[in-house]
This record gives structure tokens, sequence and C-alpha cells, in this order.
């Protein structure tokens, strides 16, 4: 047993991607005319969805994406953004439409995901591309999980037949990550805040996916030694100096010697979760 875990690097694997992408775009343009197009809608001015949507835009602008952002106030109403999504749904210069998660109260999230053209739907979260996975058909696959198969798989993780915990099982992670280990011909587990004995359910697992956010939920007691152990939380902690930082749901201190490869916070699979979407937008661009 090694006496501390490979890093798994998504900010390299993603940086790498984005020059292939580019690359892409370069030829691809040429024939289609025009570059890819990418809307990221957001609303309201919460700090954490401005840093993302800044990321993502800066990521659209290094592999030649062309933006199409609109930012409404916290004010704005679902019909306002039921129009601007079906106005980008008839643009033929967006190949790709995004809602910035989360939203204010008073807006219905799914009803708006809902109405996105399913070839536009960047962030693989409309019924029809879910419905795709499940069924083990292409189609555009949710960002995040999709970011930690491509990690997975660029170093070299043998998944067959290996037990998965995935440890959250929200539509925008936990679901669609534990159907893509599935896929991968993975024994899934999905673990979630009503499962007793978390521990003893997630040292089973030779590959341990967590997506809850909540800061050090997982220490060094939960991992069976030697197991790959991603981290999809992201949160905002404040340390004893007072400052901010961003921490993952995983004890990293005291998980990564007994660890066979582990995820950064951050560097793991922020980067990798903007480089899917730039991924899907790319293909959108491409089939049309
Ligand atoms: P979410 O919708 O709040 O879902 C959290 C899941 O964790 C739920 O299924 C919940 O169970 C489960 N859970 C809560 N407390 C638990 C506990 N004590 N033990 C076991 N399970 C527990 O969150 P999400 O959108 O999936 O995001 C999860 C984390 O990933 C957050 O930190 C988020 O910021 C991060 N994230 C990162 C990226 C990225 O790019 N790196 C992308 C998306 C999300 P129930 O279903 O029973 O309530």
């Amino acid at each position: 047993m090694s006496s501390t875990a490979q890093l798994l690097d998504g900010k390299a694997l993603a940086n790498s991607l984005q020059t292939e992408l580019m690359q892409q775009v370069q030829v691809l343009q040429v024939h289609m005319g025009r570059p890819p197009g990418l809307a990221v809608l957001m609303v309201g001015d919460n700090p954490a969805s401005a840093a993302y949507v800044r990321n993502k835009e800066r990521a659209c602008a290094n592999v030649g994406i062309a933006s199409f952002g609109q930012h409404f106030p916290a004010t704005a109403t679902q019909v306002e953004l039921e129009q601007a999504i079906a106005t980008l749904n008839r643009d033929d210069r967006v190949d790709g439409i995004l809602v910035q998660l989360p939203l204010p109260d008073h807006l219905d999230a799914v009803a708006l995901l809902n109405q996105i053209e399913p070839s536009k739907d960047a962030d693989g979260l409309h019924p029809v591309n879910l419905g795709r996975l499940v069924r083990g058909e292409p189609g555009l696959r949710s960002c995040t999980p999709a970011g930690v198969m491509r990690l997975l798989e660029a170093y070299k993780v043998n998944l067959k037949g290996q037990q998965a915990v995935v440890i959250g099982r929200s539509i925008l992670v936990g679901k669609p990550q534990a159907l893509m280990l599935l896929e991968a011909d993975a024994t899934v587990t999905i673990a979630h805040s009503r499962t007793p004995d978390l521990g003893a359910i997630a040292r089973t697992a030779d590959v341990l996916v967590v997506a809850v956010g909540r800061p050090a939920l997982i220490t060094a007691e939960m991992v069976k030694p030697g197991a790959i152990v991603v981290d999809v939380g992201m949160n905002r902690v404040t340390d004893a100096t007072g400052k901010a930082r961003l921490v993952g749901d995983v004890d990293f201190a005291s998980v990564q010697p007994i660890a066979k490869m582990i995820t950064p916070v951050p560097g793991g699979i922020g980067p990798m979760t903007v480089a899917m979407l730039l991924q899907n937008t790319v293909l959108s661009y491409r089939e049309r």
C-alpha cells in the first residue's frame, strides 16, 4: 500500500481537454461559418454563482465558444425566464443553454430546465437527456458526473466489477453518477441522509464518490484502505484565521494517507465539470 494517495488532477486534465476542444473548434468553425455558442442564464447576485458563471464564460473564451449569457435581477419572474429560454431555443447561434442553480425561491427551476430544447441542454439535466442516460443511449450527459467518469478514465481506473458507492442522490450529481458507474459495469450502492451507518457502506467501496455538501463528512475510518476517493463536494468554510477557503466533503488530511487515489478540492471535479460543459456545447454544435 502506498503511504499517500495519488492525486487525480482534474485541473491539469481539464486544461488539456480545453486545448483539444479549442483545436476542434478552430477546424469546425471553417465549415460552420460561426463559433459554437453557450448561453448561461443567471438570476440574482449570489456571489458563489457569479464566480461560477465568470469561470464558465472565461473557459468559453479560452476555447473559442461565444457567450450569450444573460444576468437577470433577483426579482425576475418565471415568465421572463421562460421567454428568454424560448428565444435562445430558436437562436441558431446558440448551441447550449444553461440555467445557473440555485435560483431564488420564487422560481421553479425544474419547470425552467424542462423548457430547454434537449439538443441544447448543455448541463444534461433535461428529462430527455436523463432518460437517455437511464436507457444507455447517447445524449448530453450531466457535466459533474461525466467529469468524474472522464477523470477516472484518464487515470485508467478499472470500474468493471468494482464496488462503487455514491454518497448523495441529487438529480444534479448522485443519481446520474450512479447510472454512469453502472453503465461502466461497476456494482453500485447509493447512500443518502437516511442511510444508517454510512461508514459501514462507505467502507465497502473500491471507488467512493461523495456529493453531499458537508465539510469533512468522510473521515479515514469510513474509507477502505486502497480505495479511490472522488470528492465532488464544494463547501466554503472560514478557517481559524478568518480566511475563507473551499473544502470538499472528504477530510483530505486523514483520508489521503490510506486511499490509493484521491481528488483535491479545489482542482479536482470543479474544473472537470466546466470542461464537460464546454464538451457538451461543442458536441451540440457539431451535431447541428
Ligand atoms: P444536494 O442537492 O443538496 O444533495 C445532497 C445529497 O447529499 C442528498 O442526496 C442528501 O440526501 C445527501 N446527504 C445530505 N446529508 C447527508 C449525510 N449526512 N449523509 C449522507 N448523505 C447526506 O447537493 P448536490 O447538488 O448534489 O451537491 C453536492 C455537493 O457537491 C455540494 O457541495 C455542491 O456544492 C457540490 N457540487 C460540486 C460540483 C462541482 O463542479 N465540483 C457540481 C455540483 C455540485 P437526501 O437526498 O436524503 O436529502
